[in-house]
């Protein structure tokens, strides 16, 4: 058996995980206990599944693949954002922890942001991932084990994933719907706690549309026109914004659920009043809310917007009737963009782990 066909314990739903444990001679209900050793308490080591026979756990170390990630990186930020950059053997990863609010008991609120491939092949002009270009789609088991690595890591537990971090989480349609399913049965994360994003791809919208889903559906849009769209998310050429807002009323239709609009506000690019009236005019009945996401400087171009036009963009969009919110920035110190920390590392810049 090679190292590629060893079942990875972290993408295996229940039923298969049974029939690996039967496979191995073992007793169906082992299957349970192995599934709390990987999924609640985030253990990669066979050896440590200490209910589990001694010759079961040999079996496993010989057989399966535990997990497949090793960290690499961690940098931690001032408002309590990790950014992790993970090793696999044919590439880097890249993950972000955001704890929200402070109870006794933790933060109230713990967002993962996960990696559905190494790099991307949408290219938006603005994001380092794109820069990069696309290497490999990321399995199911992988995307789920970035959550388990750092739910063990930071010692809470995550509470809401989305599928924000590098590549088109639509170009890996089959893989990412997996790791949804496991997410939400296996690691217990409700459904309306999952987010997916896209860059607009039709297809996938509608593929999704039609399985639907309770989680929330972000759509990156960043321009309210296709010549301005074209040059910033080139996807646009192929899905351009008429056929994207169709495919958006057809999924609230199906699933009844709100879609979010992600815009990146880049100054002097698309971030003045006329253009969020467009942007206005664009979304028309469609219930959306707008998440507006002021650039986190990458080594391209673009200029983050000033507050002063962040706020009036903000303002036109609410006085149009379209909830609106402008996303803290989180972890910018740490290279908080999406393709910032596994580009420094790749291009061998010093990438300290730690606070920052
Ligand atoms: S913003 Fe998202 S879709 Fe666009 S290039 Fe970056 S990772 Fe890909």
């Amino acid at each position: 058996m090679t190292e590629t066909e060893r079942p990875h314990l972290a993408g295996l739903p229940a039923d298969r995980l049974e029939a690996l444990v039967v496979a191995a001679g073992q007793p169906g209900y082992r299957a349970r206990q192995l599934a709390r050793w990987v999924f609640k308490e985030g253990c990669f080591a066979p050896e440590a599944m200490s209910d589990l026979p001694a010759g079961f756990r040999e079996w496993l170390a010989a057989h399966v693949d535990a997990g497949r990630l090793r960290l690499l990186q961690r940098r931690e930020a001032r408002d309590g954002t990790r950014k992790y950059l993970f090793g696999h053997r044919d590439g880097t990863l890249e993950s972000v922890l955001m704890p929200y609010g402070e109870g006794l008991d933790g933060p109230d609120r713990v967002t993962a942001c996960i990696s559905t491939q190494v790099g991307c092949a949408v290219g938006c002009a603005f994001c380092a991932t794109g820069l990069a270009g696309f290497q490999r789609n990321v399995t199911a088991g992988d995307m789920v084990e970035q959550v388990l690595r750092m739910q063990a890591e930071a010692g809470h537990r995550i509470t809401n994933v989305v599928f924000m971090g590098m590549g088109e989480p639509f170009l890996n349609y089959d893989e990412t719907l997996a790791a949804v399913h496991l997410l939400n049965k296996s690691v217990g994360i409700g459904m309306r706690h999952l987010t997916l994003s896209t860059s607009g791809i039709v297809p996938g919208i509608r593929r999704l549309a039609a399985e639907r889903l309770q989680l929330t559906l972000a759509i990156s849009i960043h321009a309210p026109d296709d010549a301005l769209r074209d040059r910033l998310v080139p996807i646009n050429r192929k899905y351009p914004l008429a056929d994207l807002r169709e495919a958006m009323v057809d999924y609230f239709e199906q699933t009844g659920r709100r879609l979010s609009v992600e815009y990146v506000l880049l100054d002097d690019v698309n971030d003045h009043p006329d253009q969020a009236r467009a942007l206005s005019r664009w979304i028309g009945d469609l219930p959306v809310h707008v998440n507006l996401i002021p650039f986190n400087a990458t080594d391209t171009v673009f200029r983050t917007s000033p507050p002063a036009r962040v706020r009036q963009f903000r303002e036109v969009l609410e006085a149009a009737g379209h909830p609106a919110t402008v996303r803290r920035e989180r972890g910018a110190e740490i290279d908080g963009a999406c393709g910032q920390l596994r580009r420094r590392y790749e291009e061998g810049q010093p990438v300290e782990s730690g606070k920052a």
